[in-house]
């Protein structure tokens, strides 16, 4: 990360975990050191387990939710709401992953209703990590920055200037998700140098200046340090590594 921006490294548990297990977890998290004092921790746990972590995880590790509801409170059933996860105390939500716009067997979320998603979760006093990235045919195609700017098109459009200082761009590469296929250092640095430049030129060169871009797929410890010492990568949303102590490898891997 260049200039002022805090290293934020998100943890995605999606949806994993028992009550034992996140015990377990939250246990170990909790006795691992300290968390670098230029980084941010987050963990975005499922909705039943997010009272376990407000309990008991360690307050410097902040709790987002996954999803939230395009609506607000009311007659929404299955629906959990932005005013209600801040109300329980989550400061986070994760939203538009590329799981959710697959949709895994559901009517996928599209980018509207992820910019739509996001106004609402602003405008209750959350902060959003906007998920976006291109799946393995549209990088072969190199289409991967017409695809980033598509996703992030409408959030430019509905999004304030002020909106933006809650908001961080998780990058993730579809094809690089749970794969162990990571992005390289360098192929990830050009494509945030991008999406920056992209809201330079679309939202404001200030905005871009301060807008965290973390990278998401495959990260972990063996990998994390060199993705974070690239200047426009600003953390990561780190998957399957942050159900196991190794998160924090990551969270140490910052510069
Ligand atoms: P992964 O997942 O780290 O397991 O690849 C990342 C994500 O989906 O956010």
């Amino acid at each position: 990360a260049e200039g002022t921006r805090k290293y934020l490294l998100g943890g995605n548990w999606k949806a994993n975990g028992t009550v034992a297990s996140c015990e377990k977890i939250i246990a170990e998290f909790n006795g691992a050191g300290p968390i670098p004092a230029n980084a941010e921790a987050v963990v975005g746990v499922p909705f039943i387990h997010i009272p376990i972590c407000l309990q008991s995880l360690r307050s410097d590790v902040e709790i987002a939710a996954q999803n939230c509801s395009l609506t607000g409170t009311g007659a929404y059933t299955g629906e959990t709401c932005a005013s209600q996860l801040k109300d329980m105390g989550v400061t986070w939500v994760i939203l538009g992953h590329s799981e959710r716009r697959e949709g895994f067997g559901m009517a996928g979320e599209d980018s509207e209703l992820v910019a739509k998603k996001t106004k609402m979760a602003l405008s209750e006093g959350l902060k959003v990590m906007i998920c976006i990235g291109e799946k393995k045919e549209e990088r072969e195609a190199g289409t991967t920055m017409d695809v980033c700017a598509e996703q992030l098109k409408p959030c430019a459009e509905i999004l304030s200037k002020e909106d933006w200082a809650n908001v961080s761009i998780a990058y993730e590469p579809v094809w690089a998700i749970g794969t162990g296929l990571t992005a390289t250092p360098e192929m990830a640095q050009e494509t945030h140098a991008n999406i920056r430049q992209w809201v330079a030129d679309n939202v404001g060169a200030d905005v871009a200046a301060a807008v965290r871009i973390q990278y998401g797929g495959s990260m972990k410890g063996a990998n994390a340090e060199g993705l974070l010492a690239q200047p426009d990568i600003d953390g990561g949303l780190i998957g399957g590594a942050s159900l196991t102590l190794d998160f924090f490898n990551c969270i140490n891997a910052v510069p």
